[in-house]
C-alpha cells in the first residue's frame, strides 16, 4: 500500500508525543496518583480516557470501520485544523477548495499561514475534475471535497470523487457532515482502496450534538497515528464522551428524527418554490435548502425582524441571491413560511 509519509511535515513525522503515566499502564490499576488529580469526585475529577476506547468501539461497530482507523476531534472543525498541521509546511505547501464551499477550510489554512489555491465548482456545483488536476502539483498536499457540499446542497458525483481520489497527488478529505441525509453511500467503503482517503463526519448534524463537539475522521491507521500525535491529549472531555455513548444507545430517537427531518425538508422545499418571489430551490442531500429569491438582503433582515434568521450566501459566487435555510422543527418551518407568505420583495441593498 502506497504510503503517507512523504506528505507529512518533517517536523511532524519527528515529533515526540506527550504521553501519560496512564497511556504507558496496560493493566487495572487501583489507586491514581500520577496526574494530579484531586481524589474527590465521581468521575469527573479524572481526566478522560485520551484514546476515547469505549465510545470508538461503539462508533467503529456503527460504520464498519476498524476503532484503529477512527480519529476523534473537537468538533470536525479540529480535524481540519489538526490536517493542515500534519500535511502543510507554511510558506510552501498549500490547499486546494472548491468554492462555495464551507469556510472554515479557508479560515483554518489562514490561522496555519498555509496557501489556498480554488477552484470553483462547475454550472451544477460537480468539481471541475480538469482543472483542479491541472493546477495540483506536490505542494497541493489537501484537498477538501465537501459532499453533500455545504452551502449548495448537493452531492458530488461517486465517479468524480473516485477520479481524484484515483489522480490528486495529496491527501483528498472528504467531508461528510451532512451525509446521513444523502441518498448516496459515503465513501468510508472506499478506505481500504485509498491509503491519501480521510473522510469526516460529525455528531453535530444528524445526532443532533452540535454542542458537544464531536467530530469523526476516518483514515489509514498510519495516519489515526499522526493525529493522535499532534492533538491535545485529553481533546474529548469526559462529558462529550458520556453524551455520545448516551446518543448511540438510542437509535430510535435517531431513526424518528431523521424521517422527520427528511419529510420537512420535502415539505419546506416544495412550499417554498411555490412562492412568487422565489425563483429557485436547489436539490438538497442535506438538512438545509439553498433557495434563491428576488430581493434576498430585503428578505433576510424582514426575516431577522420577525425573529427568524437564516443564512445571507447572496454575495458567494454561484449562489447569487440565496438564502439557506435550515430544516427546524415543523413549527419552526411553519413559522418561516407564515413569513414568507406575507413578504413583499422589494430591493433595498444591505
Ligand atoms: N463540515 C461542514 C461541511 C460543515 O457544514 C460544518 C459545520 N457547519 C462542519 C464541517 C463542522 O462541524 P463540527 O460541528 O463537527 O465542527
Amino acid at each position: 500500500m502506497e504510503s503517507i509519509t512523504k506528505l507529512v511535515r518533517p517536523n511532524i513525522l519527528a515529533l515526540k508525543p506527550y504521553s501519560s503515566a496512564r497511556s504507558e499502564f496496560d493493566g487495572e490499576a487501583e489507586v491514581f496518583l500520577d496526574a494530579n488529580e484531586n481524589p474527590y469526585g465521581e468521575g469527573l475529577n479524572r481526566y478522560p480516557d485520551p484514546l476515547q476506547r469505549a465510545l470508538k468501539a461503539q462508533i467503529s461497530q456503527l460504520k464498519g470501520v476498524p476503532a484503529d482507523r477512527i480519529f476523534l476531534g473537537n468538533g470536525s472543525d479540529e480535524a481540519i485544523d489538526l490536517l493542515l498541521r500534519i500535511f502543510c509546511q507554511p510558506g510552501q505547501d498549500h490547499i486546494i477548495t472548491l468554492p462555495p464551499t464551507y469556510g472554515m477550510y479557508k479560515v483554518s489554512a489562514g490561522i496555519a499561514d498555509v496557501a489556498i489555491r480554488t477552484v470553483p465548482l462547475l454550472p451544477g456545483f460537480q468539481p471541475d475534475v480538469k482543472g483542479i488536476l491541472s493546477i495540483a502539483n506536490p505542494q497541493s498536499k489537501l484537498l477538501f471535497l465537501c459532499s453533500p457540499n455545504n452551502p449548495t446542497g448537493n452531492d458530488f458525483t461517486p465517479a468524480t470523487m473516485r477520479r481524484l481520489l484515483d489522480e490528486f497527488p495529496g491527501i483528498v478529505v472528504v467531508d461528510e457532515a451532512y451525509i446521513d441525509f444523502s441518498t448516496q453511500s459515503s465513501c468510508l467503503e472506499w478506505l481500504k482502496d485509498y491509503p491519501r482517503l480521510v473522510v469526516l463526519q460529525t455528531f453535530s448534524k444528524a445526532w443532533g450534538l452540535a454542542g458537544i463537539r464531536l467530530g469523526m475522521a476516518f483514515a489509514v491507521p498510519a495516519l489515526i497515528r499522526l493525529f493522535n500525535a499532534v492533538k491535545p491529549p485529553y481533546n474529548i472531555n469526559q462529558l462529550t464522551q458520556q453524551a455520545a455513548l448516551k446518543a448511540l444507545r438510542d437509535r430510535e430517537t435517531f431513526e424518528a428524527q431523521m424521517l422527520t427531518l427528511l419529510a420537512e425538508r420535502e415539505r419546506l422545499r416544495r412550499e417554498l418554490a411555490a412562492l412568487p418571489f422565489v425563483q429557485q430551490v436547489y436539490p438538497s442531500s442535506a438538512n438545509f435548502l439553498l433557495t434563491q429569491l428576488e430581493a434576498p438582503d430585503t428578505c433576510y433582515r424582514y426575516l431577522m425582524d420577525q425573529k427568524i434568521i437564516v443564512r445571507n450566501r447572496s454575495r458567494v459566487a454561484l449562489c447569487e441571491g440565496c438564502l439557506r435555510m435550515t430544516v427546524g422543527k415543523p413549527t419552526e418551518n411553519d413559522q418561516l413560511l407564515t413569513a414568507l407568505q406575507a413578504f413583499i420583495p422589494t430591493n433595498t441593498s444591505l
